[in-house]
């Protein structure tokens, strides 16, 4: 399938690149690295007039390494972030997950921003996003604001991302559970989305859990942290005894997908297995 006719823009900066889209409004549609956005074009599923390319933005860019938090420009591709020394270091679950995304091809070209703003319920990204407490820094005329991820994903490809807005860079704070931290995923086998995403990050002291955070991609329309869990394991020693009292009822009370590829039952039961898996490798 071929998509609409459309006009192709390239700003270099993020201001351009917002009169840009105040200017269109609804007729245009940002494209970062393409991989979503241009099938849902040949299928002709959205037909925007209007193409603003923001790979060219520079300060949309890298991965910056500040004293209490890490920055993950928006453009940042999957490989980039997997290869990052100081989130292996800071935030081992952001490099592991970003390196389980798709195939090589789908990790050079797919984006952080642009993974988030389309919001697929299978993406890797908002399960270790809402584990690692991380906030979205989305810009407008009015400046930025930055959106903690818990208020981020809004439901099935919805997010707290307005009209005219354009997600620039995601933070990932330095916390003792973030360094502590791991994603774990039952992958489609055909393209590597999750059927089941489980992030976990955990920190400890004098080996008692004091804070533990275990979210899930792919169980639910919207991605979520699993209360139940982090509060049984809170104030516990992270270990096999705990971890089964903690994951013997995962996502009760979620509204849990089913489709061709897994039924809500079987979704479930692997979410709680994907959970122990995840929290043992931290025990
Ligand atoms: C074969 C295949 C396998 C894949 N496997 C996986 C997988 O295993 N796990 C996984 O998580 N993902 C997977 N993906 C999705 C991949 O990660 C995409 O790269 C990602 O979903 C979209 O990122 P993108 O940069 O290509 O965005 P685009 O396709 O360019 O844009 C996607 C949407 O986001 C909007 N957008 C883009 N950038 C911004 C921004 N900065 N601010 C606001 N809106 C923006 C666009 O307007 C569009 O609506 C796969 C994709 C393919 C094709």
């Amino acid at each position: 399938m071929v998509p609409s006719k459309f006009a192709y823009h390239k700003p270099t900066t993020i201001k351009d690149a917002i009169a840009l889209l105040t200017a269109h409004g609804d007729d245009s549609k940002i494209l970062s690295g393409g991989h979503s956005l241009v099938p849902v074009l040949k299928l002709r599923l959205n037909d925007p007039e209007h193409l603003i390319d923001v790979s060219g933005i520079e300060s949309m860019g890298g991965i910056r390494d500040n004293e209490k938090s890490i920055t993950i420009g928006a453009n940042c591709t999957h490989s980039e972030i997997a290869n990052n020394a100081a989130l292996k270091e800071h935030a081992p679950m952001i490099a592991l997950a970003a390196s389980m995304i798709g195939d090589i091809q789908v990790r050079n070209f797919g984006t952080i921003g642009g993974s988030i703003a389309h919001a697929d319920p299978a993406a890797d990204w908002p399960a270790v996003l809402l584990a690692a407490d991380a906030n979205v820094i989305i810009t407008s005329v009015d400046g930025n604001r930055t959106v903690d991820v818990d208020q981020f994903f809004k439901g099935l490809f919805m997010t707290a991302v307005g009209e005219e807005e354009i997600i620039t860079a995601v933070s990932i704070p330095k916390t003792a559970f973030n360094k502590n931290s791991t994603y774990v995923k039952f992958p489609q086998p055909a393209s590597r989305f999750a059927l089941v995403g489980c992030a976990a990050a955990v920190a400890n002291s004098d080996g008692y859990v004091t804070e533990a955070r275990v979210a899930f991609s792919g169980v639910s329309a919207t991605p979520f942290r699993d209360g139940n869990v982090e509060k049984s394991l809170k104030g516990n020693v992270l270990n096999e005894g705990s971890i089964a009292t903690a994951t013997a009822s995962v996502a009760d009370g979620v509204s849990v997908m089913s489709d061709h590829f897994a039924a809500e039952n079987y979704r479930k039961h692997m979410a709680g297995v994907y959970a122990r898996k995840a929290l043992s490798a931290l025990s």
